[in-house]
C-alpha cells in the first residue's frame, strides 16, 4: 500500500518524501493481540541490544507514550538501505545524515522503527523511499 503524505502528518515526515508505506494497521493488530492475550509481552518487547543502543543515542523523540508500558520516552530510530550507500548501508542515522543522503543519493530506503527504551517494545512504523529521484 502506497499513499502520499497528507495534511496532519506527524513531524517525522520530511517534505521530500513522496512514497511511503505505513504500518499503522499492523501495529494496531499487534497491540490488539497483546490486549486479548493472543500474544504476550515478551513477544512484542524484544528489541535487540543494537536497536536499544540506537534508541538511546541517535533517535528522534516521539510524541506520545509507549503503547505497552506507558513510558514517555518513546523514540523513532531510522535505518537506511541502498546499493549506493556504501558505508551507510544498513546503518542507523540521524536527521542530519538523512538530509545529506537525500541530497547526494539517487535512491534509498529508510525504515523507521518505534522503540521504547524502557520496556523494549519495538515496531516497524514506516518504510519510505528517499533520494533525488523522489525529491519534489
Ligand atoms: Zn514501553
Amino acid at each position: 500500500m502506497q499513499v502520499a503524505p497528507g495534511p496532519g502528518a506527524a513531524p517525522i515526515y520530511t517534505p521530500r518524501v513522496r512514497h511511503h508505506v505505513d504500518y499503522a494497521l499492523a501495529r494496531r493488530a499487534v497491540l490488539g493481540d497483546l490486549r486479548t492475550g493472543r500474544r504476550d509481552r515478551l513477544d512484542v518487547c524484544d528489541a535487540q541490544p543494537e536497536l536499544l543502543r540506537a534508541a538511546r543515542n541517535i533517535a528522534e523523540p516521539l510524541d506520545g507514550d509507549c503503547p505497552v508500558c506507558g513510558s514517555a520516552d518513546l523514540v523513532l530510530v531510522s535505518y537506511v538501505y541502498g546499493d549506493a550507500l556504501r558505508r551507510a548501508n544498513g546503518r542507523c542515522i540521524d536527521a542530519g545524515e538523512l538530509a545529506r543522503l537525500d541530497a547526494t543519493q539517487e535512491e534509498f530506503s529508510r525504515y523507521v522503527v518505534e522503540v521504547c527504551p524502557d520496556c523494549h517494545w519495538n515496531h516497524l512504523q514506516r518504510h519510505e523511499l528517499h533520494g533525488r529521484r523522489h525529491a519534489g
